[in-house]
């Protein structure tokens, strides 16, 4: 982070710039004065999934959907109660100490019956986090036809166009629904000579499979598909995955010289 920006889109007009996030001078140098550490910035992206991999390898056991309930205490201990957030299972889980890490809403500091004092409330934030892909060149191309299609769109709806800013619209300029993208999607598929039986998904299964074919690494995909491991990639994209594992044999028929020079020995 370096800079607050006023943009009229994402990758609009930016109307103004101010320094923020410690860059300006004047909190650049308290923080220099502050530590010896040169400032870092590291998103919230990257940073979580550091410190889950830190923890599971110190044993931890994490558990995405639970909720803490509640808990008792006795002389011995804490007895918690926590609850699968999406099914019906219920733990408990017995330790010597709680550790209420749950926020600013704490229920583990209410159900300890601890109470806080200080305003609250300060300010409303929220972080929104953009995955923005490098277009194929043929992409871009068509999107620019497209804009001219739509600029006549426009021209010939007049009065009746509603300008929402969006890149596919109807004849008028409205969100396009679900069925009717589909139907499109089925009108294309059959001009191209392959049947009617694609949905706009497939795209996704086709993309995975032209880059596995074409050997890219199943670590790559996955990040250009927006899935946090591999794991999830292998397990969805089983059927469309080329195994990944030629690259020894490549390497060693750079080195010996493949086929024929074992032939020529
Ligand atoms: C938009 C925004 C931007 C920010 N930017 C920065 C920044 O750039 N730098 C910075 O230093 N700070 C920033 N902060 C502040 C920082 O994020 C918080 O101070 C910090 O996350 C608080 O950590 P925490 O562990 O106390 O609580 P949290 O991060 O809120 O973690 C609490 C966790 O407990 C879980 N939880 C809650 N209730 C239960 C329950 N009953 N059972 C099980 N789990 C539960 C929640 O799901 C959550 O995962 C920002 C905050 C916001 C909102």
């Amino acid at each position: 982070m370096a800079s607050n920006l006023w943009v009229t889109t994402l990758a609009g007009l930016e109307v103004a710039r101010s320094e923020t996030w410690g860059t300006s001078a004047e909190r650049a140098a308290d923080y220099r004065a502050a530590s010896p550490e040169p400032m870092a910035n590291c998103p919230q992206t990257v940073l979580e999934p550091m410190l889950l991999g830190a923890a599971r390898d110190m044993g931890a056991d994490i558990r995405f959907g639970w909720e803490f309930t509640g808990l008792a205490q006795d002389r011995d201990g804490v007895t918690s109660v926590i609850h699968e957030r999406d099914g019906e299972a219920t733990l408990t889980v017995r330790s010597q100490y709680v550790v209420g890490a749950d926020g600013a809403r704490s229920r583990v500091l209410g159900r300890a019956g601890l109470t806080v004092d200080g305003p609250d409330d300060l300010a409303r934030a929220a972080n929104i986090w953009f995955r923005a892909l490098k277009l194929a060149q043929m992409a871009v191309g068509a999107l620019r036809e497209w804009q001219a299609d739509q600029a006549a769109e426009w021209e010939a709806a007049g009065s009746r166009w509603q300008d929402t800013g969006l890149v596919f619209t109807t004849a008028t300029g409205t969100p396009l629904a679900a069925r009717p993208i589909r139907k499109m999607f089925q009108d294309v598929c059959e001009r191209a000579g392959l049947g009617r039986d694609w949905a706009p998904r497939d795209l996704r299964h086709t993309f995975v499979s032209l880059l596995s074919d074409d050997g890219m690494a199943i670590e790559k995909i996955a990040r250009l598909v927006g899935h946090a491991s591999s794991h999830i990639t292998e397990t969805v994209y089983r059927q469309e995955l080329r195994p990944v594992l030629q690259d020894g044999a490549e390497v060693m028929d750079r080195l010996f010289g493949g086929v024929n020079n074992v032939l020529a020995e």
